[in-house]
């Protein structure tokens, strides 16, 4: 990496992950791991020290409805009135999580911040440091709970009456002192960047640090059933029957083949069977239900569709050859999102600036950025993870990788806040 205009404090970087690491601290035979569920004692102590860490940065905090905490920083010279470029991720983990997954964003973009403030650089537009609410799904939602309020796509009232255990999001926010007001709005900003650990093995194996995503993979989950007929397994001839498990049986194979025959094309295309209940799932009857839900991810939407249309032909043919009754619902239907242009762009010329590779990457999990860019430019920045592990005590990104990582989503995000406005492209749907 050649000399950056904002060299980052890979060391005070470091110091932030790891402290934030202390919060929830689970204890692990190897790697580091950390429980931290949105609105429990671990989050608050995460989110006090993220807000205190923003104050010591001169930052502006505030902390929306549904607890999204945002530090700006608005130097003098800059145009206050200026659409502002926001930075950031989420401090909350899955159980026994990694470290990185979440933190790396939020203290990249803060050091980010502190980086410009050490060169003396005076960008034209304000900066949002920003950590949404549980992006993790582990409580109140699915997941990408707060960026979604954010991106206006769910409303303040209906993500605070969400429960958990008997809980709702509002309480738990107001026990642990993070229920703000007003609503943080994704469309008010002129772009956003997310660096993000990758959580698979890609840039490892081509030995590359820094991965651009170009399109964050859309998610479809069906539900079905194929009925059979409960039959005694020893009186009921094999011509006689109707069982369900073994059509359900043929099924996940032909998911699994059009699955492989696409992804020999896209390269992006997985499809999973991951649930299947047999009943009465008893050895000496023969099945006479199976329920089961498909999750079908690819970059490009075309892709998806035919995926389902085979699973509703393959159900139909299954039903003609072997008698059953099927029924599928398309349940969840998330399509893909294709990153900016502009701060695509905007990081590979960090990259060329730095003389560090980056390569153009898809991201197969959803992330804060998937809701945010259906609001205004987003990026996204993959960070490697070693052996491709996360979720897990195991997930690890060495520190240099940190760093350099960060360099290059400092000088993007310099590149953003100097930028002129330009008009949304109507792709953001
Ligand atoms: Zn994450």
């Amino acid at each position: 990496m050649t000399g950056s205009r904002f060299p980052i404090d890979g060391d005070r970087l470091r110091r932030d992950i790891e402290d934030n690491a202390q919060f929830g601290a689970v204890p692990t035979d190897e790697g580091r791991g950390r429980t931290v569920l949105p609105g429990t004692k671990p989050n608050q102590r995460a989110r006090e020290h993220l807000v205190d860490r923003m104050i010591v940065a001169g930052l502006d905090v505030t902390v929306d409805a549904v607890g999204n905490v945002a530090g700006t920083w608005r130097p003098d010279g800059c145009d206050p009135s200026a659409a502002p470029v926001a930075v950031g991720s989420h401090l909350d983990s899955v159980p026994s999580g990694g470290i990185f997954d979440g933190p790396l964003g939020v203290y990249a973009g803060l050091e980010a911040v502190r980086a410009m403030q050490d060169a003396g650089t005076t960008p034209t537009r304000p900066i949002q440091v920003v950590s949404f609410t549980g992006e993790e799904g582990t409580r109140f939602s699915d997941g990408v709970l707060g960026s979604s309020v954010a991106a206006g796509l769910t409303e303040t009232e209906t993500a605070l009456e969400r429960t958990d255990d008997g809980e709702t999001l509002r309480d738990a926010l107001l026990e642990i002192g993070f229920q703000g007001e007003g609503r943080l709005d994704a469309g008010d900003w002129h772009a956003w960047l997310e660096l993000h650990v990758e959580q698979t093995d890609r840039l490892e194996e081509m030995g590359v640090t820094a991965g651009v995503v170009t399109t964050i993979a859309g998610t479809t989950r069906l539900h079905g059933t194929i009925e059979g007929e409960a039959d005694h397994t020893g009186t009921t001839s094999m011509a006689d029957r109707t069982d369900a498990l073994a059509a359900a049986s043929e099924f996940v194979l032909a998911v699994e083949q059009a699955a492989r025959t696409e992804a020999e094309r896209t390269d992006t295309t997985v499809a999973t069977v991951g649930e299947l209940s047999v009943d009465p799932g008893v050895v000496n009857v023969v099945p006479g239900e199976v329920e089961f839900s498909i999750d079908i991810r690819d970059v490009e939407k075309p892709v998806i569709d035919r995926l389902v249309t085979h699973a509703e032909e393959t159900l139909q043919a299954l039903e003609t050859d072997r008698g059953v009754e099927t029924t599928l619902d398309r349940s969840y239907d998330v399509p893909p999102v294709d990153m900016a242009p502009t701060c695509r762009t905007a990081l590979h010329e960090a990259g060329r600036s730095l003389d560090v590779e980056t390569v153009d990457v898809h991201s197969g999990a959803g992330h804060d950025t998937m809701q945010v860019a259906t609001a205004t430019d987003a990026g996204l920045l993959f960070a490697p993870s070693r052996g491709g592990h996360s979720h897990n005590p195991l997930e690890w990104t060495d520190w240099h990788d940190c760093a350099v990582t960060t360099s290059l989503l400092t000088e993007a995000l310099s590149t953003l806040a100097n930028s002129e406005d330009t008009a949304h492209p109507s792709q953001h749907s």
